[in-house]
């Protein structure tokens, strides 16, 4: 940042900054005289103007040039960086107000010249002139509604990223984390109210035997059939969640044993009779599934429960496959 003369003799005028537009004559001079020993500094393509850390807080109007607001100060990232500020505009107003340090870095995108306005002159204006301090309000007001646009917007994006990281990539259907967050809050929830909750474990068939038969990519399609089954067969207040390879933990709140048996057999027949495209000539042989049903009991907690549905699973097994048991 190189000092390179006073706004008295850069030939710029206070018209042609923002801050100062709509003011009386009157107030024009009295500001052109607060104005006149303030430093004008020029700042090289890249420079950074205003760092997040420093102190010494300065109001800086754009006479010529652009900055623009940087997380990276690359030259290139400079460029496109969403938020920029031209020439007639400010940057800083905050931090000079509160004398506190900027919470963002600004930099030059190209070479610019900056008016530099300190604390004592900035509130000195404010005294000065109405037009001034209510300008700045307009200012403020404007910035703050655009940190809360951006605030949104990056809520938006972390809801987006939470939610897709709670997804399974391969079945749609929830994943183990979201199982391990959710889970407890459904089971606490079921227990405060004293109302019925049941899983369902499933298993598929013999599916090392069909991936080792029609390979990993037919085994995939089929265990995207198998999830889509499930999903298409529970009501909006079930659950269904890929617990591992070809498992999945379905979810019943406020269901009854019998209640979940019958969602349990439905699942299996209709597992059973889905049929598997892995392109659109022919389908691939029929899978089959083993279910292992378990409600909730006054004393468990969710790992008790699935360990319950995964011995339920194992006699399902036993029993020779394609079935549920309790
Ligand atoms: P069982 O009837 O006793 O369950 O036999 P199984 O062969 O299904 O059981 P095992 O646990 O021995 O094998 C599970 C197989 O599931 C092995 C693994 O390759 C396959 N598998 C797990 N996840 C995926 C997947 O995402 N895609 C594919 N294609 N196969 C998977
Ligand atoms: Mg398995
Ligand atoms: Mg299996």
């Amino acid at each position: 940042m190189e000092h390179i003369s006073h706004f008295k003799d850069s030939g710029f005028k206070v018209n042609d900054i923002q801050l100062f537009h709509g003011l009386a004559p009157q107030e024009i001079s009295a500001i052109q005289r607060t104005l006149d020993s303030c430093q004008i500094v020029s700042v090289q393509a890249g420079e950074i103007v205003i760092d997040s850390n420093s102190s010494g807080a300065c109001l800086y109007v754009i006479l010529e040039g652009t900055l623009a607001q940087a997380s990276n100060v690359a030259k290139r990232q400079l460029e496109s960086a969403s938020i920029q500020y031209f020439a007639g505009e400010c940057v800083g107003e905050i931090s000079v107000l509160n004398e506190e340090t900027s919470v963002a870095t600004i930099a030059a995108v190209s070479e610019s010249k900056l008016l530099l306005i300190d604390a004592a002159c900035m509130w000195k204006m404010i005294d000065e002139s109405n037009g001034v301090a209510r300008n700045l309000l307009r200012l403020l007001s404007f910035r703050i509604r655009a940190t809360n646009a951006q605030l949104r917007n990056r809520q938006k994006v972390g809801e987006f990223y939470r939610q897709l990281s709670m997804v399974d990539g391969l079945t749609g259907l929830h994943n183990r984390s979201w199982l391990n967050t959710q889970l407890p809050g459904l089971i606490e929830h079921a227990h405060a109210t004293q109302t019925e909750l049941s899983i369902i474990m499933v298993d598929l068939d013999h599916f090392k035997k069909f991936n080792d038969l029609h390979g990993h990519i037919a085994g995939d399609e089929a265990l995207q059939a198998a999830a889509k089954v499930i999903n298409n067969g529970l009501r909006p207040s079930d659950f269904a969640a890929r617990y591992g390879g070809e498992e999945m933990l379905i979810i019943l709140p406020n269901t009854s044993r019998e209640s979940a048996l019958a969602v349990a057999e439905r699942l299996c027949e209709r597992i059973r009779n889905a049929i598997i495209f892995p392109d659109k000539e022919k389908s691939l042989p029929h899978i089959t599934a083993s279910l292992g049903l378990a409600s909730l009991r006054a004393d468990q907690d969710g790992l008790s429960l699935i360990a319950c549905a995964d011995a339920a699973l194992y006699r399902a097994k036993e029993r020779g496959r394609d079935q549920v048991a309790l």
